[in-house]
């Protein structure tokens, strides 16, 4: 089966909705490599939109999801448990940066733990209001299309949406929001919006994905949390792109000198198997009544036993000290083509959640058009990126952490020539 063939038939069989950034078809993969069905071969530094930080078919994820195929594959686990399920929340409650006790809840999708996260926020406060930021992402539901900072494309054509969500500014130098700024910005929306003692939470990512990973400074998410205090309101963090080693650390808040409330997880928890979670305070966790949370699929038994391998691996080939080490050789290899490449307005790294930014050199206006010809360049060359930013002017690189040193210099020499020529 050849790849324009394929296409032709997607076309006819599948909505023009669910836009495909390839043209190209899986055949296989392994850790950092992905093959198509005409043999081609790429080095994936897309690894599913953050999903494969162990790479793809990292065998302990292999052996550990067949030797669960083996026991069982679903009973619900709100009808019939599993001691996988209560072990994996043991196991990431002794790692979530909240304060004190931690509980957690399973579910599948990125967009059902944060779902799942206003839930319980609004159950512990019984508050409606909930702000989040500009340039944020949080998925594809209703809440959470509500909740993202974006317009285009993710909400064109799909309201009205749901109530009671208010975007306040997220820090950003380059594009002129300072920390101050975005707090007034807060300000505005308890003068002109919603009064605080009726917000139930402020969501945030740490370090936002999809609007250009940008880190959110630390005297901002200071600020937050202080804010958080005086007024009740919880404090929710989004790791579902930053988390497990990504930035160097198991979760990006470990940044910070400030513990979140609530953290929703999902995309690496369970290498390329759909798990999400929803960690925290306990006492929050517990606020919603029993059988308020839950789902037919949520905690899928093949599911945790990957999230259990992928914590092994994660421990075992210290990945959160490789994302230090592959985003510090990448960030230089940027540097170095910045004295040549003249579009490169912002180089940012929090590990390996590298980020670059470019603006035309003669206007000063964001350069999608740039963007898209380094990205189609490297792909020429056999290297798969992909492009965020809420201009579309920012390539990002998620490669496996576990990608071999040979092929991620060789991936490095692409991106260098795929800047400068
Ligand atoms: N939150 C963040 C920060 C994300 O990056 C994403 C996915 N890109 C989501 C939520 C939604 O996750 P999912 O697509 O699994 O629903």
């Amino acid at each position: 089966m050849k790849n324009n063939e394929l296409n032709q038939r997607r076309l006819q069989a599948t909505p023009r909705g669910i836009g495909v950034m390839c043209g190209f078809y899986a055949e296989k993969a392994e850790n950092a490599t992905l093959w198509d069905v005409e043999g081609n071969e790429v080095i994936d530094f897309a690894a599913g939109i953050a999903v494969l930080n162990t790479g793809h078919r990292h065998p302990k994820v292999m052996a550990a999801v067949e030797k669960q195929l083996q026991a069982f594959t679903h009973t619900a686990y709100q009808i019939v448990p599993y001691e996988s399920y209560v072990s994996l929340a043991e196991r990431i409650n002794e790692r979530v940066p909240v304060a004190g006790p931690a509980k957690t809840a399973f579910f599948s999708t990125g967009a059902e733990a944060v779902e799942n996260a206003v839930k319980i926020a609004r159950a512990y406060t019984k508050r409606p209001g909930i702000i989040t930021f500009g340039g944020g992402f949080h998925g594809r539901t209703f809440m959470t299309m509500a909740l993202t900072g974006k317009v285009a494309p993710y909400k064109i054509g799909f309201g009205p949406f749901p109530g009671s969500i208010y975007h306040a500014q997220y820090p950003n130098a380059l594009h002129g929001v300072s920390t101050e700024e975005a707090l007034k910005s807060l300000e505005r929306i308890f003068k002109a919006d919603i009064a605080p003692d009726q917000v139930a939470a402020i969501l945030l990512e740490p370090v936002q994905g999809e609007g250009g990973f940008n880190v959110a400074p630390d005297d901002f998410m200071q600020a937050l949390r202080k804010l958080c205090d005086s007024h009740g309101i919880l404090l929710i963090v989004d790791e579902v792109q930053s988390g497990f080693a990504r930035t160097g650390k198991l979760f990006a808040s470990e940044y910070y000198d400030v513990k979140p409330d609530l953290i929703t997880m999902a995309k690496s928890l369970a290498g390329g198997l759909p798990l999400s979670a929803v960690a925290g305070r306990a006492e929050v966790m517990d606020a919603p009544a029993p059988g308020g949370l839950g789902g037919t699929y949520a905690g899928n038994p093949l599911a945790i036993a990957a999230a259990h391998a992928v914590l092994d691996v994660i421990e075992e080939e210290n990945l959160c000290e490789r994302a230090n080490h592959l985003g510090q050789h990448l960030v230089e290899v940027l540097n170095r083509a910045k004295a040549q490449c003249p579009y490169i307005a912002d180089i940012r790294a929090q590990g390996s959640m590298v980020a670059v930014e470019f603006t035309d050199p003669q206007t000063g206006a964001p350069s999608a058009e740039f963007t898209k010809q380094v990205q189609e360049k490297a792909l020429a060359d056999g290297l798969l990126l992909l492009s965020c930013g809420v201009y579309g002017n920012v390539i990002r690189f998620l490669y496996p952490l576990t990608i071999p040193e040979v092929q991620f210099r060789k991936a490095l020499d692409i991106i260098s020539q795929s800047l400068t020529h």
